[in-house]
């Protein structure tokens, strides 16, 4: 039984109320840890002592800040298989999948913003003779970060590795689903000397825990990562203490092929874009857009590469399709299923819970989906469903497919497949999207603003852009006498 702490004050300490809640294996169904049930009696010590560590750190030269950060994302890259297998167990993903994305990620995050803080400067602004202005970025003071299950650590060090570069201190939640990883990151930041209180990881459920960051007075920004309705009710919660709030939510993302791309990497992408992660990342393609004239030969090309996935035990090298993170919402995904059967859809491809042989039995699997028949305005085609699911439409002319592509509440993401170099331009500057890749999927640049439009979010992560969210600018105008 693996039993794990809140990291409050530098050290590793158990929830006060001393309650636990059970951690499962997704990839078995059963019981194995026990994390923190925090209260906001954890949130206050936790805010104290990130209160008191922050004159010191906010004053600590970027340099030795860059130090820490950097000596951290050594420390994920020298136990990288060990997080990437507690990453696997955690959330069911495949441990191949977690050793190649999620785990490199959150060092390249750690080590991107510990090395960006030493190239960050602030600008000026000079009236001819008359007066100089210039902005004085000072970090906010003690910051909330709240992440979800689907990237554990990638998303947890995202928000983190900003927040602390700038010189803020941290009150940090991972999601409930899967704290592992980020308490291995607690032992990690205590062997790299990030001085006490400096971050601090509390665990615990969304709405007592996460809902305390959000309402403690002491902290002056919450960054969140997560579902759009619980994004709304951060904002609700907030607003009314004035805090900065930054909000990276759910999304419903068009993967758009116009019969001119290139077929064959098309097909290998969308795949990937569909299903990687069991299709629980923000940025999936979930609804495949085909132009008529290559629909038939794309989907049945389509159907044949998705029915050889592999799905099963995430702990073997070969798997490429894990378990979903919980019970709950496997059933969720096998009601939207139901939902566009319901809808007149059919489905072409997968569609049922997989039990695998062995260890595995109790898992939560189920086989990649893919659902043609269904109109745009159908629930299947704008709800959310986060899982092994897509949907294919068809389409014949642009207009046509720009009017799909943004048929729904969400902006985060889109995949736009053609060839014309002049129907890129002119058909991503209509996307209403935060992020258009054009020809590729989940390419990234950490330097890029990060983010969605509409219910998809507010404000950008990435680059400076992150930095900008975690400092309050100053302009300081000094008259020339
Ligand atoms: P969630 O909203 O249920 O939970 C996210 C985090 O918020 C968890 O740590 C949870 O404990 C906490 N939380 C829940 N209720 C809260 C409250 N009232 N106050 C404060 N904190 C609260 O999301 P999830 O199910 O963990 O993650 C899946 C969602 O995240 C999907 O909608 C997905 O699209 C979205 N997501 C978005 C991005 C992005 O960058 N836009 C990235 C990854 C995931």
């Amino acid at each position: 039984m693996k039993i794990i702490a809140h990291y409050i004050d530098g050290k590793l300490v158990e929830p006060a109320n001393g309650r636990y809640i059970d951690n499962i294996n997704p990839s078995t169904g059963e019981l194995y840890g026990k994390i923190p049930e925090g209260s906001p009696e954890d949130v206050d010590l936790a805010v104290a002592a990130a209160t008191r560590a922050f004159p010191s750190w906010s004053k600590t030269p970027a340099a030795e800040r860059s130090r820490v950060l950097v000596r951290i994302a050594d420390l994920i890259a020298e136990h990288s298989q060990m997080l990437a297998e507690a990453e696997a167990m955690d959330n069911g993903k495949p441990v191949s999948l977690a050793g190649r994305m999620d785990i490199p990620r959150a060092e390249d995050n750690m080590r991107f913003f510990g090395t960006a803080i030493l190239h960050w400067s602030s600008e000026a602004h000079i009236m001819e003779d008359r007066a100089i202005n210039y902005t004085n970025r000072k970090p906010i003071g003690v910051v909330g970060c709240i992440s979800p299950w689907n990237l554990p650590l990638y998303l947890f060090t995202w928000k983190i590795a900003p927040a602390l570069a700038a010189g803020n201190c941290v009150v940090a939640k991972p999601s409930e689903l899967t704290p592992m990883t980020a308490f291995l990151f607690s032992k990690l930041c205590i062997e790299a000397g990030l001085p006490a209180g400096v971050l601090n990881i509390v665990h615990g459920l969304g709405t007592t825990t996460g809902e305390a960051i959000v309402n403690h007075t002491g902290i002056k920004a919450v960054s969140f990562t997560g579902g759009t309705a619980t994004g709304s009710r951060i904002a609700a919660v907030a607003a009314p203490r004035f805090k900065k709030l930054s909000l990276e939510l759910g999304g419903k993302n068009p993967f758009i092929v116009f019969d001119d791309c290139d077929l064959d990497k098309a097909l290998k992408t969308v795949v990937r874009a569909a299903f990687t992660n069991q299709g629980q990342i923000c940025l999936c393609g979930s609804r495949i857009l085909i132009q008529s004239g290559i629909y038939d030969r794309f989907v049945s090309a389509l159907i044949e590469k998705v029915s050889a996935m592999k799905v099963g035990d995430p702990m073997l090298q070969d798997t490429q399709t894990g378990a979903l993170v919980s019970e709950a919402h496997m059933n969720k995904v096998l009601g939207y299923i139901d939902l566009a059967r319901q809808e007149g859809g059919t489905v072409r491809c997968g569609g049922k819970r997989v039990i695998v042989e062995g260890p595995c039995s109790g898992g939560f699997f189920i086989e990649p989906t893919i659902i043609d028949g269904l109109g745009p305005d159908c629930r299947t085609n704008q709800e959310e469903i986060f899982g092994p699911v897509v949907t294919l439409q068809s389409f014949e002319t642009e207009t046509e497919a720009l009017r799909l592509a943004n048929a729904t509440q969400y902006g985060l993401a889109a995949s736009l497949w053609t060839t014309d170099v002049n129907r890129a331009h002119r058909f991503s500057a209509a996307l209403e999207s935060g992020i258009v890749w054009v020809n590729t999927w989940l390419l990234r640049d950490l330097r890029t603003p990060f983010g969605g439009v509409k219910h998809s979010g507010v404000g950008r992560e990435g680059g400076w852009e992150a930095l900008r969210f975690f400092t309050e600018p100053q302009n300081v105008c000094i008259e020339i006498g």
